[in-house]
């Protein structure tokens, strides 16, 4: 054989396969990212240094899913999430475990109901339909709610939940029906430039080509940015949860409860829709870090507040807890965009605890942000959601 056509033959097995989109992270982000991409055409490969679909913090989310927010960008893209995911096994055919129960965040003291009666009007005109409910329509709609002290709540009826491991499988599959390509257990040690333009990157087992490359790599979305010299503000702190046994329905919708007490700045439950209550908390003070092992201190802390808030929880029995991370950014919103420094990364980090909501709508915004085929309304959101932005703002409902 010529030489030539072996050194030829040499230089496509070396070639770096070659695509429209990478992007670094299989999560709650990542994967409706690629999903929504790959129908739209492009040609996606997804990495994750884990074994499977939403491993990493996308399996430690409770299900919540909810447009009831407090910046219409939040609320626009989580209206989009709502509808993608109650139409899911409709239109797909995977039972996600869907429940449309509605959310209702609840007021025992002044501040809290004035705080809460005060985001009403931004977030009915951003289209959420949400109303305040007084102390005995919020009592007949939750019947378990403590009615000592009670002011009242909001309640969004189209808030809904469904199972993490669920979607994120169902949104997998079908994008490899639409011709998305996952490698899993491949970690992303570097991305390539040339000029100032993201050409492709590396993993710890190949080398890959594309003009786009998007992080989505949820709390290690820092380790990322330091591949090419940037600082993301994104800092991972860990949360617990808890699943109880299951039993009849009793409890619609999630409850929230954003009073700060008890070594927590919130708490939040709902009955799932085979019947468990699930919960969580935010520490306060916040636990930075990347550490999942489950405390002692969690479920005491947590149950105190949840039988203070529905009294008939304490004949449940706990099956088990977890710990897993929210990836925060210094306001409690996402940094969604294009990178002004290197042409061609994108980001959609920072997703606080909110990925999971996030994460349908996010995905396809993100697919017409790479395809430049943005509305007015969606460069608004983006505008708001700017990784440049100054990070002054303080998100209430956290
Ligand atoms: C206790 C708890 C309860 C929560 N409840 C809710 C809820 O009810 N509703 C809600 O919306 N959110 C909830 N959240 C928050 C939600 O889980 C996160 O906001 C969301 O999962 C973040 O999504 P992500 O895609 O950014 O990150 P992830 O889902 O973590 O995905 C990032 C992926 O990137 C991969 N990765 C990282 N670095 C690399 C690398 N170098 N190479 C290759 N792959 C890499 C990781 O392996 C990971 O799979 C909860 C979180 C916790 C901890």
């Amino acid at each position: 054989m010529h030489l030539l056509a072996i050194d030829l033959r040499k230089a496509v097995r070396t070639m770096p396969s070659t695509y429209d989109v990478i992007i670094i992270g299989s999560g709650s982000v990542g994967i409706p990212s690629a999903w929504a991409m790959a129908r739209s055409g492009l040609n996606v490969l997804v990495l994750d240094k884990l074994a499977s679909p939403g491993q990493g913090s996308n399996k430690a989310a409770i299900g919540g899913m909810r447009a009831t927010h407090s910046e219409p960008a939040k609320i626009k893209i989580c209206l989009r999430s709502l509808e993608i995911a109650s139409t899911w096994q409709g239109t797909y055919g995977h039972d996600i475990d869907w429940r449309t129960g509605g959310y209702s965040f609840v007021a025992y003291n002044d501040s809290i109901r004035d705080t809460l009666q005060g985001l009403i009007g931004t977030q009915q005109a951003s289209g959420l339909d949400i109303t305040w409910l007084d102390r005995s329509e919020l009592l007949e709609r939750v019947p378990a709610l403590q009615p000592d002290g009670l002011l009242g709540g909001t309640f969004s009826p189209n808030d809904g939940q469904c199972s993490p491991l669920l979607l994120g499988q169902a949104m997998f599959e079908q994008a490899c029906k639409e011709g998305a390509t996952f490698r899993f257990q491949e970690t992303v040690t570097d991305i390539d430039t040339d000029n100032g333009r993201v050409t492709g990157l590396r993993t710890d087992k190949g080398r890959y080509a594309a003009p786009i490359v998007v992080n989505a790599a949820g709390g290690s979305a820092p380790e990322i940015g330091k591949l090419l010299g940037l600082d993301h503000p994104v800092i991972p702190d860990s949360h617990e949860a808890g699943i109880t046994e299951p039993v009849a329905r009793f409890l619609d919708p999630m409850i929230v409860d954003i009073q700060p007490g008890d070594q927590s700045a919130n708490c939040y439950f709902f009955q799932l829709a085979t019947g468990q209550i699930v919960f969580a908390l935010t520490p306060d003070p916040l636990i930075p870090g990347t550490d999942c092992r489950e405390t002692s201190d969690f479920l005491p802390l947590i149950a105190k507040r949840m039988i203070r808030l529905v009294p008939r929880l304490a004949n449940l029995r706990v099956r088990r807890t977890w710990r897993g991370l929210y990836p925060m950014s210094p306001d409690g919103a996402p940094l969604v965009g294009r990178d002004p420094s290197v042409e061609g990364y994108v980001l959609a980090v920072g997703m606080c605890g909110h990925g999971f909501m996030l994460g349908p709508g996010l995905g396809e915004l993100m697919d017409r942000m790479v395809r430049s085929d943005l509305t007015e309304d969606d460069q608004a959101t983006l505008d708001a959601l700017s990784p440049s932005r100054n990070f002054k703002g303080n998100a209430a409902l956290k």
